[in-house]
Formats: C-alpha cells, sequence, structure tokens
C-alpha cells in the first residue's frame, strides 16, 4: 500500500526520512479513502477478527477488508441519517469488538467520534456526553456479566442531548449453548421514552453499503474528541484531526507494518494506542488487527492464553504496557511465537528488569515508545535497526520534533535545555492536536514562540538525539517548596526483586505541605515487609527529602484501564489517612470521602460521627492545603 518505506536507525537518518515532504508520503486524504485504498488492495486479506472468549480454538469472527469497507461505509451512513453532521458527536461506550471499530471508523468519517471508557463511572460518562453534546450513542445492548448496557442507561438519562441509542448485542460472538442462554441470563433494561433506540446490526445492514450518501470534508477536520485517561485528575476531551490519525498509521506503515503483519490489540479502542497506532497502521497497510475479549489484557483468561493466542494467529507485531508485560512475564511462554517480530511498550515507564526478562523468555527486545492523547498517540521509540537504549524512550518519530524547555506558567519559554539537561518536554509535528473542547483547559498549553505543545512530562534528550522521560511536572511532589520527583521513589522500589509496582505521592502534611509517601504492589508469590522496603527505599532513594515518610502495600495498585497507576486513587487514599489520623488527634471521630471536583480537585468531605462542629474540625484540618467540606 504505501511505497515509500523508509527505516531509520539514528537521528541523521529520521531527519533524512523527512528531507522528502511529508505531502509525498502521505497515505490518503482522509481515514475513509485510506480504508477504500487498501480494501482496494488486498480486498480479501483478513482486516479484523474479534474473539470473545480467550481460548486459543474458541469462536472468532474475521472481517476481511472489502466486508470493513462495506460495514464502515454503512455505518457512517446510517450516523449520516441519524442526524450527524461533519460537527456533531456520535459517542461510544463499547469494550473492544469488531462493531467498535465500525462505531470508530464510521464515527470519524460521518462526524465527530467520542469513544467513552466503560470502566468511568456513570457520573463521569454522563460529564463527558454533556460536554461533547453527543446526538447518538453506540453502546451494548444488556448483556450478562457486564454492567455497559446499565451504565449508558443511567448516563443517557443525564445526557439530554443524547436522542438515539445504538445497541450492540456480543450473543453472536458466542458459540452454543451459551449463545442459547444468553435471552434467559440478559438483565432486563429498558431506556426511557426521551431516546430512540435501535438494533445497531440491523439498522447499519439496512444502509447502502456502496458508497458514502454524503461528500467527505477534507483531513484536517477534527473528526475525534478522546478523553485523557484522567490519571492527573477529571478526564480532559482531546480533539483530534484525521490528519493526526492518519499520521499515526504512515509511521508504522514506514518500517514496521505491511499487509502480512498481524496486530493484536489487547488494549481499548477508547485509548490512543489501540485506536491510532495499532488500528490506523492496518487501515495504512492492509495488516490483520485481532482483538481477543472485549476487555482485551484485562479479559478472563487472556494473560493466560496470550501466547497460545499469539500462535494462533501468527501474530508479529504486540504492543503492551509495563503492567501487562509484567504479568506476562509471569507466565510461561509456552507456544511457538517465532512470528513475533516486535513488542511495542509504552505508557508508563517500563522497568529494567523487566525489559531483560521479556528478552530471555521471548528472544524479543522490547521497543519503548512515548506517546500521549494529546499527540494523537506516537511521539518517539526506539529504533528498530538502530540501538535500543534501555529506559530510554528512543527517537522522535520523523517528521515530529521534541524540545527540552523551560517555561513559565503561561507558556513563555524562559530557555531551551542543553544537551542532558531535564526540563519540560515539548512536541511539534503533524499529530499535535489543536487543544482541549474547554478553552478553559488550554491556557499556557503551548510553550511560545514556536507553538511547541507542552507535555507536562520532564526529560532530557541525549548527545544521540533520544529522549529520556524522567518525570512529570503534573506530577511532582512539593515538600516545603522543594520538588521531588515521584520516579526517583518509584524506580528505587522497582529494583527491589519483590516489588511488581510502586506509585509514590505527595501526601498532605500540616509542616511541609507535602511529604513522599509510596504504595507498593508486590510480583505475584513474593513477600516484603513494609520495614525492609523502608529500608531498602533509605538506601536506594538517591535524594534523603525524597525518601517515602509512609509506605503501604496494596495487593493490587488503583490502574487506569491501560494498565497505569492511578494517582488520583492513591492521594485520596492518602487524604483519607492522613485527615482521619488528625482529627483522631483531636478526640474527633469522623467518615472522610474524598471527591472530585472539576475546579478544586480532590475535596475531602467529612461526617463527623459525634458532636463534632465545623469549626472544631476546620481548627485540624484548616493547616493542610488539600480543600475539606462538611458532608451532606
Ligand atoms: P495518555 O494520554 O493516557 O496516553 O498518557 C500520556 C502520558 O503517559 C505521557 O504524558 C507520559 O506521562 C506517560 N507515558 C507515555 N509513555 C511513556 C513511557 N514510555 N514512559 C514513561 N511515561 C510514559
Amino acid at each position: 500500500m504505501i511505497d515509500n518505506r523508509a527505516a531509520w536507525s539514528t537521528l541523521a537518518e529520521k531527519q533524512a526520512i523527512e528531507a522528502v515532504p511529508l505531502a509525498e508520503r502521505w497515505p490518503a486524504e482522509t481515514v475513509y479513502a485510506m480504508l477504500l485504498k487498501t480494501a482496494a488492495a488486498h480486498p480479501s486479506r483478513p482486516a479484523i477478527s474479534f474473539q470473545i472468549k480467550s481460548g486459543p480454538k474458541d469462536k472468532a469472527e474475521t472481517l476481511d477488508w472489502t466486508t470493513l469497507a462495506d460495514r464502515v461505509t454503512r455505518t457512517a451512513n446510517l450516523f449520516r441519517r441519524l442526524g450527524i453532521g461533519e460537527g456533531d458527536v456520535v459517542a461510544y461506550l463499547l469494550p473492544n469488538c469488531n462493531e467498535t471499530v465500525l462505531a470508530l471508523l464510521g464515527g470519524v468519517t460521518a462526524g465527530i467520534v467520542n469513544p467513552i471508557n466503560p470502566l468511568l463511572d456513570v457520573t463521569q460518562i454522563a460529564s463527558i456526553l454533556r460536554e461533547s453534546g453527543a446526538r447518538v450513542l453506540v453502546t451494548l445492548a444488556s448483556f450478562p456479566k457486564t454492567d455497559v448496557a446499565q451504565k449508558a442507561h443511567a448516563a443517557v438519562a443525564l445526557a439530554p442531548a443524547v436522542e438515539t441509542v445504538l445497541e450492540v448485542d456480543l450473543r453472536r460472538y458466542l458459540a452454543p449453548p451459551l449463545s442459547w442462554l444468553i435471552p434467559l441470563l440478559r438483565p432486563k433494561l429498558s431506556h426511557g421514552h426521551q431516546v430512540r433506540v435501535l438494533d445497531f446490526n440491523a439498522a447499519l445492514m439496512a444502509e447502502d453499503g456502496a458508497a458514502l450518501s454524503f461528500e467527505e470534508g477534507d483531513g484536517d477536520r477534527v473528526a475525534a474528541y478522546f478523553h485523557t485517561g484522567g490519571t492527573t485528575g477529571m478526564p480532559k476531551i482531546a480533539q483530534h484531526r484525521q490528519r493526526g490519525m492518519i499520521y499515526n498509521g504512515l509511521i508504522p506503515a514506514l518500517s514496521i507494518a505491511t499487509e502480512t503483519d498481524v496486530l493484536i490489540c489487547p488494549l481499548p479502542l477508547f485509548h490512543v494506542m489501540g485506536a491510532y497506532p495499532i488500528l490506523m497502521a492496518c487501515v495504512a497497510t492492509g495488516a490483520h488487527m485481532v482483538m481477543p475479549t472485549p476487555a482485551g489484557y484485562r479479559g478472563e483468561g487472556v494473560m493466560d492464553n496470550f501466547w497460545a493466542l499469539v500462535e494462533r494467529w501468527g501474530v508479529s507485531f504486540m504492543v503492551m504496557v509495563p503492567t501487562a508485560a509484567s504479568a506476562l512475564m509471569q507466565r510461561p511462554v509456552k507456544a511457538d511465537v517465532s512470528s513475533l517480530k516486535y513488542a511495542l511498550c509504552g505508557s508508563a515507564p517500563l522497568p529494567v528488569e523487566l525489559f531483560k526478562r521479556f528478552e530471555k523468555a521471548t528472544g524479543l527486545k522490547i521497543l519503548e515508545g512515548y506517546g500521549m492523547t494529546e499527540a494523537t498517540c506516537l511521539i518517539s521509540f526506539n529504533p528498530l535497526g538502530g540501538e535500543r537504549k534501555i529506559g530510554s524512550v528512543g527517537l522522535p518519530v520523523p517528521y515530529t520534533e521534541v524540545k527540552i524547555l523551560d517555561c513559565e506558567t503561561d507558556g513563555t519559554i524562559r530557555r531551551e535545555c542543553a544537551t542532558d539537561q531535564i526540563g519540560e518536554i515539548c512536541i511539534a509535528g503533524p499529530a499535535v492536536f489543536p487543544g482541549y473542547t474547554d478553552e478553559t483547559r488550554n491556557q499556557g498549553l503551548f510553550a511560545e514562540p514556536g507553538h511547541y505543545m507542552r507535555t507536562g512530562d520532564l526529560g532530557r534528550i541525549d548527545a544521540d538525539g533520544y529522549v529520556w522521560i524522567t518525570g512529570r511536572a503534573k506530577d511532582l511532589i512539593i515538600r516545603g517548596g522543594h520538588n521531588i520527583d515521584p520516579a526517583l521513589i518509584e524506580e528505587a522500589l522497582a529494583g527491589h526483586p519483590a516489588v511488581a509496582f510502586a506509585g509514590a505521592i505527595g501526601q498532605p502534611d500540616a509542616h511541609s505541605g507535602e511529604l513522599p509517601c509510596a504504595y507498593v504492589e508486590l510480583a505475584e508469590g513474593a513477600t516484603a515487609t513494609v520495614e525492609e522496603l523502608m529500608a531498602f527505599a533509605r538506601d536506594k532513594v538517591p535524594e534523603h527529602a525524597a525518601i517515602p515518610k509512609y509506605l503501604e502495600v496494596m495487593d493490587e495498585l488503583p490502574k487506569t484501564a491501560v494498565g497505569k497507576v492511578f494517582k488520583p486513587a492513591l492521594r485520596k487514599r492518602a487524604i483519607i489517612r492522613v485527615y482521619g489520623a488528625a482529627l483522631a488527634g483531636a478526640g474527633i471521630e469522623a467518615e472522610i470521602e474524598v471527591i472530585e471536583d472539576k475546579t478544586r480537585g480532590l475535596v475531602a468531605r467529612v461526617a463527623p460521627k459525634g458532636g463534632a462542629d465545623e469549626a472544631s474540625i476546620g481548627n485540624v484540618l484548616g493547616r493542610f492545603t488539600p480543600p475539606w467540606e462538611m458532608a451532606g
């Protein structure tokens, strides 16, 4: 499909690729046009496959490129019939399945698609639906063992702009006898009268699959709203242009993927990593995308069967996040995985030990990469043929520039950092997003002059042009005005053999504002006491002020849907503990809950059990920075 393949191993080779103007490499003007080109080039090759259960022999459905193009055309026509114009929003609240791909590609073609994580709670889902102004929602029909339909039902009641709900019934993915039982097992659910409810597949089969019923807009158009993972608080809605999506397919198409490749996608399609570099790489090249179970890596049996699934589908390209890599390494590789060529890992720091263990078990060197929602995903990865520097996120991808800048809060550049000097990672390139839907969130987002986007990540660039992430500006622990990078603590603890993951945050402190505090998840079967881990931290954390004041071992650290440690949940836990202890110290017994407020951040809600009044509680909690209020 792409006839301009070009690999890069060094910064000079990346720059040589850029000597050819991007316009000459562009695979197509729109995502839909790219899909039609691929369907014409590889009509009967497999495009997407989905299996609802994780067994290597379980039932699966595969659509070839001709069928996929037909279904996407129908889906886009259906959305248009339902009133979705170029500037209107169609949301989907779906786990992975073939219809999710249709909703994504059809939504991008007809209007603006807004994928929503089904693991969010109803209030968050409703707030995203209201903020995006979605008029159509694609979601699951009521199905056993999942509450997606129930959540959609409750959220739609709080989002009056939603006019139509399209339901996807997963029943047809099951084999008998289970499929026969579904009607009996299905929880009963009826939508209110205010929305029209249609069966997604029946409705799209009534549409024309031969051609779009409308004229497409251009590739510069904003065609998706992706909410951020919420690792730093309430989800924000990022806008994506079609060009950014196509670019994320073009980059893997330049050097990694061809039509004979098989990409496994155990990551959710409401996150950029699955939706763009994986799916768009397939749309750009004709490679085959395989989705194991609706919940991907979190699906029942997926970890246990993963290597057998690689063998079943002849997977050549796998994408992971460190938590998944760690879980996979706790299982023996008992299958023929010789088809595997690349294992890409991103989204959070990859412990060095894990890199080594993975290589030993599979023979593959992990390619660590860096991406973010605001960049429509890809920013950099370790080059395929060049040096893979463990711990580095590699070279910026062609046509993307990275600068390390020191900026004022409003974005004014103070100075550009020299080689190896740490500052804020800022990026420019064809896939950098135009901003969040909420204008108030865009202040100071770009470094000026130059309009480089500020990632909020801290890092450096070495003499070979490799990018190293050293922490997150947005996650800093501020102890009495002294900035502590939580990565210092997390990396030190990750060096302990019993530690699988560590998350460090600042816990509120009356004297210093914040004190470092660490939460740890142990590797399966490993044991370690808090005292032992504290002693290890005292020895290994390179800065005295960063040694955690408190350390707790949890069965499992709270994680986002793509497997990153979810720090707001740790902060909530720390506030409850610290506020509870401070109140108990003053003889006040209280129930504390921490809620997330859009403007004030985390707020503690205090419900005293005895007769304590607001003033006496204020005397105690007023010494801390996180806000609080009386419950009720
Ligand atoms: P998201 O938008 O949910 O994909 O989150 C993007 C953020 O994930 C980035 O701003 C980084 O903080 C973090 N991130 C992504 N890739 C890596 C990586 N390889 N190492 C460390 N942090 C990463």
